[in-house]
């Protein structure tokens, strides 16, 4: 039986990349970019008001101007309007761009108007103040962005401001979700008193999606010639199968059979972890690649967020930023396995990050406990007591709160 850091190496070896596609706009939060996003102008693209008032030749005020006749009202997105004398101004509103005969503006605030005349109040008006100056955030034709990066709400706000309506996403492999076992019936389906509905097909397709991939769901019989016939199409038509069930030492547990059968290359079967020993990771001749978990729900969910998101966010060439949590309080786990410990986080500033606390379900079918935790602490084999205090590598599932 192999470590949980031996299965990982081995996954990520087989990473991939799976080509590009161009997507509108609004369809590209969370995927991941396949472009450089540049400046098109520079930003901002112009000296831009950003109070409403007047704008002024500071010099003016230097020589001891303090009225100013109004000589235009320039509204945002109007032509710059200069003035050709010193006593001059320019009513002028937020978002409107400096006029290049004028350099300082002075908010309403501290002008009075009276019929046409702006005449500044006592108190110090600094030179160029209001302004946000062209070319001082960004320079045109500078990266914004970098190819790889994760597509995030601050990266439409930025593809749209310089006009971007498609990007260049990567693609997602091609994914299908199979539950086995004659147990399980669909979900809108009424469960006989002896069975269960198949969550686990949701529960892995919803992680997808949060990570902007979509996935295909099937079923599959506990049966080992339909398991065969199936997985053959299915390894060719998928970049990667993930399957729920049927991978332990059950006299039902058809999966690795039917896979040794297909030439499915096994990298490892078991690994010394809790949840999720049973796991089974293989290739096929074609390159479709096959996570086949442990079918208990919260095995299933603990793989998932442990091995295939890391392996997707590799393939899309993302870094990932492995989070840690400081353990909440004393804990002991004796087995000779990784123990991937359902845990709630809490922010502590005391203490300067997020605080773990353990909600132990009642093992690895107790799905209902995951509504309880946020994330699993990875706690390392090999040790059997956690002190509080101690920091860990953190799993999250939940948002953090
Ligand atoms: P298995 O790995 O096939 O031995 O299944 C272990 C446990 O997980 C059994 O109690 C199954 O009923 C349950 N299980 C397997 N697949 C699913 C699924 N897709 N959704 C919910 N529970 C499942
Ligand atoms: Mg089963």
């Amino acid at each position: 039986m192999i470590s949980v850091e031996e299965a990982e190496r081995i996954i990520l070896g087989y990473c991939k990349v799976y080509g590009s596609d161009s997507l509108p706009l609004d369809d590209c939060l969370g995927r991941v970019l396949a472009e450089d996003l540049l400046a098109d102008r520079d930003l901002p693209p112009f000296d831009r008001v950003t109070m409403d008032g007047i704008a002024i030749r500071y010099d003016s005020l230097r020589q001891g101007i303090r009225t100013f006749r109004v000589k235009a009202i320039q509204a945002a997105g109007e032509e710059p309007i200069d003035i050709t004398a010193d006593d001059e101004c320019i009513e002028i509103m937020t978002g409107a761009a400096l006029p290049s005969s004028t350099d300082t503006v002075i908010p309403y605030e501290e002008i009075n108007m009276v019929q046409g005349n702006a005449t500044v109040k006592a108190g110090d008006v600094v030179a160029q103040q209001n302004i946000h100056p062209r070319g001082k955030d960004k320079k045109q034709h500078e990266v914004l962005v970098q190819a790889a990066s994760l597509i995030t709400t601050a990266v439409i706000t930025v593809a749209a401001a310089v006009g971007k309506v498609n990007l260049s996403v990567r693609k997602n492999p091609r994914v299908i979700i199979l539950s086995t076992g004659d147990e399980l019936v669909d979900i809108g389906e009424v469960p006989a008193p002896f069975q269960v509905r198949r969550s686990n097909n949701y529960a892995v397709r919803s992680v997808l999606q949060q990570y902007g991939v979509s996935a295909d769901m099937e079923h599959l019989p506990d049966a080992p010639d339909i398991i065969h016939d199936r997985l053959r199409q299915y390894i060719r038509d998928y970049d990667v199968i993930l399957l729920s069930g049927g991978v332990s030492m059950g006299k039902f547990d058809y999966v690795p059979e039917a896979l040794e059968k297909l030439q499915v290359k096994k990298f490892f079967h078991k690994v010394r972890q809790r949840p999720g020993k049973p796991f089974w990771f293989g290739q096929s001749t074609h390159g479709a690649l096959v996570f086949a978990f442990p079918g208990n729900p919260v095995s299933t969910f603990l793989c998932v967020h442990r091995y295939f998101l890391p392996w997707l966010r590799a393939s899309q060439g993302v870094t990932s930023r492995p989070a840690v949590a400081i353990l909440g309080e004393d804990f002991t786990f004796r087995p000779p396995l990784q123990y991937f410990l359902q845990v709630r986080l809490d922010s502590d500033a005391s203490l300067g990050g997020w605080v773990a606390t353990p909600v132990e379900g009642h093992g690895s079918g107790d799905f209902a406990n995951l509504l309880a935790a946020d994330a699993f602490l990875e706690l390392p084999m090999g040790r059997e007591e956690f002190k509080k205090g101690e920091v860990f590598p953190v799993w999250v599932f939940n948002p953090m709160r």
